[in-house]
């Protein structure tokens, strides 16, 4: 009996040894991950959170139980620095787009003043670098839709004084001089006026983003910009055939100028599966965000409540598959292996969009690097997907702008 016992135990010292040695590379991916995520820089380029800054029941400074964005997850996620998106519907036009739009960007300078112990306002890759040396959040702003300049090239300039940082060129309908993926084709592709905005954009610094955009109006976008674009927040096609993702003809295009494209979170553009079931089901996502839009009126909460919950309702009650979070691992790396780590990045695209399994909020992003370094990248190139990509353009748009701004003939105003 005593001998049974001594080879039990002998069997179970066996047993856990081998279990350690199994577990040992894991944990110590798991902790080098862990150190690599929470010394870098993770910038987010797109993050729909400031339409909740208008919600009595939301505040950026406490946990809240909903959404995916406040600064308590954000510092256990080790997201450090955040585009707050400007939104409004793209079919508000002229005036009541720009005072909207206003109302948005002030919101967002009020939070970062209230909130001055965590957050602190950014305009400059440098101004986010020091940011991080300090131990605070980086704040930045980028407006999702060209119909929010009223038409009006002034107020693109305005915008850029007022610290928004990059703008897209269009959001899911046409505006005046831009085509969207997500409309009729109006104007096959940018205007002549549409071209002045962005050579405009170029001369503010401030970045075109090409995400939303028709693939006429992002081949002329590269052809115009003299900076290098980006695309906030897109995913790949190749492996979700959306209107929203970009060919992988188009991220070759992009990144040979420089450029990075930031992959999008949402479930029907990162899987095939889930984005077909939501097509027969809804109409797909602009049909979809119609009929929200239709149910709550001019209620912004009612209609952000929506969109992050009816994904959830329909999968839990079987009308939609699951996704898991892996899908943006692997949108990542099919990017990574067509054009290299130095040409993509992180726009999630939270409080604005449905997330897979495992992505509830932006506690787990720890898990994406985690995931790259199984994968057995290097550490320079998960810092560089975490986002040194995104200020690396960051800094040719500023480079860019200088020299337009200090030669006269160029000048478009
Ligand atoms: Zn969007």
């Amino acid at each position: 009996m005593k001998r049974a016992i001594t080879l039990l135990c002998l069997g179970c010292v066996v047993c856990l040894a081998a279990l350690t040695v199994r577990k040992a590379p894991a944990d110590a991916i798991a902790d080098r991950a862990h150190k690599l995520h929470f010394s870098s820089i993770v910038l987010d380029t797109h993050d729909d959170t400031t339409q909740r800054f208008f919600s009595k029941s939301f505040d950026l400074g406490k946990r809240n139980p909903d959404g995916h964005i406040d600064i308590p997850r954000m510092r256990e996620g080790g997201m450090n620095a955040i585009f707050f998106s400007i939104w409004i519907d793209g079919r508000i036009m002229g005036p009541p787009a720009v005072q909207k739009a206003l109302d948005q960007i002030d919101a967002v300078h009020e939070n970062v003043i209230k909130y001055s112990n965590d957050l602190v306002f950014c305009r400059t890759a440098e101004e986010v670098r020091r940011a991080h040396s300090q131990g605070k959040i980086a704040a930045l702003m980028g407006v999702e839709g060209g119909h929010m300049i009223g038409n009006d090239i002034r107020v693109l300039r305005m915008f850029g004084d007022l610290g928004v940082r990059y703008m897209t060129l269009s959001h899911f309908y046409n505006d005046e001089w831009a085509d969207s993926s997500t409309d009729k084709p109006a104007h096959n592709g940018l205007t002549d006026f549409g071209k002045q905005i962005v050579t405009e954009m170029n001369r503010q610094g401030i970045m075109v983003d090409i995400s939303h955009v028709s693939d006429k109006t992002f081949y002329d976008a590269l052809e115009t910009s003299k900076a290098p674009l980006i695309a906030s927040h897109s995913s790949c096609r190749a492996l979700c055939n959306h209107v929203r993702d970009m060919s992988d003809d188009m991220i070759k295009a992009l990144a040979a100028k420089g450029g990075v494209i930031q992959i999008n979170y949402e479930k029907s553009f990162i899987d095939q599966a889930y984005k077909d079931a939501s097509d027969k089901l809804s109409g797909g996502v602009v049909a979809q965000f119609d009929q929200f839009k239709k149910e709550c009126g001019d209620d912004d909460e009612c209609f952000a409540k929506k969109v992050a919950d009816e994904g959830k309702r329909a999968t839990a009650e079987g009308k939609l598959p699951h996704v898991s979070w892996e899908r943006i691992i692997d949108h990542i790396d099919h990017a990574v292996k067509l054009v290299g780590a130095d040409h993509v990045g992180l726009g999630s695209d939270f409080d604005g969009a449905s997330m897979p399994d495992g992505m509830e909020d932006c506690t787990h992003l720890p898990q994406i690097t985690e995931a790259l370094m199984r994968k057995g990248y290097s550490d320079d190139d998960i810092r560089k997907i975490l986002g040194g990509n995104l200020l690396r353009v960051m800094e040719q748009n500023e480079r860019v702008s200088r020299e337009m701004q200090t030669a006269p003939a160029s000048a478009a105003r």
